[in-house]
């Protein structure tokens, strides 16, 4: 090799084998997200051939969650925040505490220490912030009731996170082992020789001042600047402050204030949000998101040892069942004792049924205090990529229990993952998907034509005021199966698709065209190949926005060309008989 290139290679063999065993995951019905943790182990330093520099990809896998809990800021205001605060502290705070309690009664049969068991037990609490947004994103969870408990839930285990990583060091450290004092990061901490009370108390105030500078500066100069930018008209410049924003953000918060790098970036994004251009941001960052979101499993994957299973069966066993299913049930109890339906507390565990980057830090911080025994750091990482591999098969669990349970709950809005869902009684009717810039016009006139319709709409908002007006709507994601056959396809004249997403919109062809051959098909697309893609799956008529946009622009020309002409028409004909 001419020179060395770490990071070149790390990328390139993490995005490479990802690439090549996610295509292959996908192949065989199983989530990709498998197959990027398996591309991990390929090159992680315990199977053989290459080796991926494991630092940089941990380093890397960080960006990829500073832009996915930047994205999901930009989706949340502070008042959704504050909303779901009654469930998710107390409910958070609850499920660590069971969680811990449930690892350190492990521990102790093990025979480790209680500090070894409370490290365990709060690594084992965390839930991982990629894979839970992930699960949410996929099912288009994200604006729901549930997906915003979820993710409130998962700020408030952030939050408890942060204290615990400053304060493992200064328990260490009073308890006289290892060398905790010189580990105690803070050096305001060090420096005026703060005790436990005080690293706590002064944690907090640093979280605070964090969080009140971005409510009262950050709220306004963040979209100041945006705005300043957005009128350069440079798209480039756009791009890289949004980028700029956010990772600015997210990295001064952690070195100044302490507060974790996802934690920044969700309060740079939600100071975003108010802004008219938060959606363009949004979509900035998305192609950058998703790859770093990939090496996040890679990075996981390749901090796993295949053989510290085997080494150690009954405990991998045990850790992992508290995982899955302790916290679960955990979260379960405390949903639905403040009364949530069943449908979101099921939705709720599973999301929080895994554990992930935070664990990994914990663990490797207690182990560097002399905390944790090396055993416990790979029982931890092993429970990580097991329970993130069984995640999907969770969801699944839960998606099949939720139509045993609670039938009449099914009928209610939130209901986005039960099946099965009761079918519409409209006959002959059209089913319109989605209802944003597109759908809203055609929705409209069906509903003043008195036309028969029902509409599926992914965001809960949109339905509630659809609701209002007295149009049947459905909650959901139009491509899933128990949702588009809720909308009757099978008895229904037409169906106007009407969101930006061609894959999707693909699949929910595919679907319909299945269950009704005479069904008419009209789709959105926004490129020739498109297009073609959609009639393909057999859809009828195909409308690319582009092409309209330009037909209107054409027939704008046309109209005041004739007025123009009309115009000078008399001096012309006079002109020609001089
Ligand atoms: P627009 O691009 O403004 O026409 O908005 C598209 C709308 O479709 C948004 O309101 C989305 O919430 C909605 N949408 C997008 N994908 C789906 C889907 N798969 N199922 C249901 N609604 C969707």
């Amino acid at each position: 090799m001419p020179h060395d290139t770490p990071l070149i290679a790390t990328v390139v063999a993490g995005l490479g084998l990802a690439f090549v065993f996610g295509t292959i995951a996908q192949r065989f019905r199983v989530p990709p997200l498998v197959g990027y943790l398996l591309a991990g182990v390929a090159v992680g330093p315990f199977t053989p051939g290459f080796v991926a520099d494991q630092a940089l990809a941990t380093e890397l896998a960080e960006l990829g969650i500073i832009l996915l809990m930047f994205g999901v800021g930009l989706h949340f205001s502070l008042n959704d925040l504050l909303s779901v605060r009654k469930i998710a502290v107390p409910g958070a705070v609850a499920q660590i505490a069971v969680a811990t309690l449930m690892g350190l009664g492990l521990t102790l049969l093990m025979g480790w220490t209680v500090g070894a068991g409370l490290v365990f037990g709060l690594a084992l609490s965390v839930a991982s912030t990629v894979v839970l947004l992930r699960a949410l994103q996929e099912r288009r969870l994200m604006d729901t009731e549930r997906g915003k408990i979820a993710v409130g839930w998962l700020i408030v285990e952030d939050l408890a996170m942060v204290l615990a990583l400053v304060l493992f060091p200064a328990v260490a450290s009073f308890q006289g082992g290892g060398d905790g004092a010189a580990l105690v990061s803070d050096p305001l901490a060090t420096r005026f020789g703060l005790g436990l009370t005080g690293v706590l108390v002064l944690t907090l105030i640093k979280i605070a001042v964090f969080i009140a500078l971005m409510l009262v500066v950050g709220r306004r100069l963040i979209p100041w600047v945006l705005h300043y930018i957005a009128h350069t008209g440079s798209r480039e410049l756009f791009r890289l402050t949004v980028l700029a924003i956010a990772l600015c953000i997210a990295f001064g918060a952690t070195k100044l204030f302490g507060v974790s790098l996802a934690l920044g970036a969700f309060f740079a994004g939600m100071m975003l949000r108010e802004s008219p251009l938060s959606q363009r941001a949004a979509q900035e960052t998305l192609p950058l998101r998703d790859a770093f979101a990939v090496l996040f499993f890679v990075s996981v994957g390749m901090l796993f040892d295949p053989l510290s299973v085997v080494r150690e069966p009954w405990p991998f066993a045990a850790t992992l069942f508290v995982i899955v299913v302790g916290k679960s049930l955990a979260a379960l109890l405390i949903v639905a004792l403040f009364r949530h339906p069943m449908a979101t507390a099921l939705m709720i565990s599973a999301s929080l049924a895994q554990i992930g980057e935070f664990s990994f830090i914990l663990a490797e911080l207690g182990v560097a205090l002399n905390l944790l025994p090396k055993a416990g750091r790979d029982l931890i990482l092993a429970g990580a990529i097991f329970s993130i591999m069984l995640n999907p098969l969770v969801f699944a669990v839960v998606d099949w229990l939720t139509s045993r349970l609670d039938k009449p709950q099914a009928a209610s809005p939130t209901a986005a993952t039960s099946e099965p869902i009761p079918v519409t009684a409209l006959q002959d009717h059209t089913i319109l998907v989605g209802y944003g810039r597109v759908g809203s016009i055609v929705g409209d006139a069906l509903h003043q034509r008195n036309a028969p319709f029902l509409a599926v709409e992914a965001s809960d908002d949109m339905v509630a005021k659809l609701k209002q007006r007295g149009i049947e709507a459905l909650m959901g994601n139009a491509a899933r199966a128990s949702v588009l056959r809720a909308t009757n396809p099978t008895g229904a004249r037409s169906l106007v698709i009407a969101i930006p997403e061609a894959f999707e919109a693909g699949q929910i062809v595919e679907q319909a065209r299945a269950a009704n051959a005479d069904i008419q098909i009209i789709a959105r697309a926004h490129s020739d190949a498109e297009v073609d893609h959609l009639k393909g799956l057999g859809a009828d008529i195909v409308i690319m926005g582009e092409r309209e946009i330009a037909r209107g622009m054409i027939e704008e020309l046309d109209r005041r060309h004739a007025a123009v002409a009309t115009q000078h028409a008399p001096a012309a004909r006079e002109d020609s008989a001089a």
